[in-house]
């Protein structure tokens, strides 16, 4: 398939990218190149014949029509968005204007190109977003693809309308829409403003590793890999209309997944004295911090056969050999603005 592929210079866009040329598939890999991107992600990728690059903002109609209209997509891949919840707490507007004026206009864009090209119902539109649409979780029970949204942070909220948006076109003009909401994901090319790599890169550098609140806030992390693999395969097999959830089954709270990391470097990096656990240092909590996420996955594991390929131990095991592995490659990415500060507090 040819596949347009929105936010291909981040985190998983990235990755899709990587495991979608290296199937065989053809990518055009629409981007912004905003503080999030890293073009290095992709840079093998980028030798393939079947890869091409279009440098575009998904806010920009013109530039999108131009795009469909040059590269004859089979199948959209929407993963472009503003990610990161402290920055929606410090400057909501930029979520709202990507995640769901964004996500509006590659809708649009999708529609007309669909239409002209006789509303053929092979097309796919793939939308990705994450289970924090579905808000937050006690101690038990699990999000299921149909449990009621409920957002609480400006960029769940965000990527909750632009979810609504796509099943809103899906069913209003019959554009052919698959959704999946993924949990945290984490693994190679992670951006050094996020949990893992902000404890990894903490850690080797001697710094205290920030623990929000008490670090009781559960997530359930999937291997970012895995998550391209069942994205592929929702976009390849789901049937048209349909949502997922994909879940990796491993939930740790926050302070579990840092001990976990810090073990792993005490084995593969050893401090001259005492554990990485020791530079744990509790911070104040980010405000409206969800409880706990946990997706039932039994959909995409009955309906179409993914199951994650790694456990939780061995995925962080292998990002942290990849983060030692690539100084040069977070080194360059921490200057950009925001990168080691501490972010959203100001609520
Ligand atoms: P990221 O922040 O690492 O990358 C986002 C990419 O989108 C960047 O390359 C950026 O340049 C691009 N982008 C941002 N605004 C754009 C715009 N206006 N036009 C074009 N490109 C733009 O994000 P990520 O962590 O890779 O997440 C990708 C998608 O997956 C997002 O939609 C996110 O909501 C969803 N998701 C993320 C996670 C997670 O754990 N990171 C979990 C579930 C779902």
């Amino acid at each position: 398939m040819k596949l347009l592929i929105t936010g291909g210079c981040g985190f998983i866009g990235s990755a899709v990218v990587r495991l979608a040329i290296a199937r065989g598939h053809s990518v055009v890999n629409l981007d912004a190149l905003t503080y999030a991107a890293c073009p290095d992600n992709v840079a093998e990728a980028a030798q393939s014949p079947r890869y091409s690059f279009e440098h575009a903002d998904i806010r920009d109609r013109k530039a999108l029509d131009r795009i469909f209209a040059r590269h004859q997509p089979d199948a959209v891949m929407h993963l472009a968005a503003e990610s990161h919840v402290d920055r929606s707490i410090d400057g909501p507007g930029t979520f709202i204007e990507t995640n769901i004026t964004g996500t509006y206009h590659m809708l649009e864009a999708a529609r007309a190109y669909w239409a002209a090209q006789g509303k053929p119902d092979t097309f796919r539109f793939h939308h990705i977003s994450t289970d924090e649409v579905f808000g937050s979780l006690g101690a038990t029970g699990q999000f299921t693809e149909d449990t009621p949204y409920g957002p609480r942070s400006p960029y769940s909220a965000s990527k909750a309308a632009s979810d609504h948006l796509v099943r809103a076109w899906g069913e209003t003009y019959g554009l052919p829409v698959v959704l999946s909401n993924c949990s945290n994901n984490y693994g190679p090319f992670h951006f050094p403003e996020k949990l893992v790599p902000v404890i990894i890169l903490n850690a080797l550098a001697g710094k205290p590793l920030p623990i929000y609140g008490d670090g009781s806030n559960v997530r359930d992390w999937l291997y970012v890999e895995d998550h391209a693999d069942a994205l592929l395969l929702v976009l390849e097999k789901a049937p048209l209309g349909r949502s997922y959830n994909i879940g990796g089954e491993n939930e740790r709270s926050n302070l579990q997944l840092v001990h976990t990391i810090c073990t792993i470097l005490d084995e593969k990096r050893p401090r001259s004295t005492g554990s990485y656990a020791d530079l744990i240092t509790f911070v104040t909590d980010r405000p409206g911090h969800d409880a706990r996420y946990a997706i039932d996955p039994t959909r995409i594991r009955e309906e179409l056969g993914w199951r994650p390929s790694v456990t939780i131990e061995e995925g962080l095991a292998r990002t942290v050999d990849w983060f030692l592995a690539n100084e040069n490659w977070w080194r360059a990415l921490q200057n950009r603005a925001g990168v080691g500060e501490r972010l959203g507090v100001t609520a």
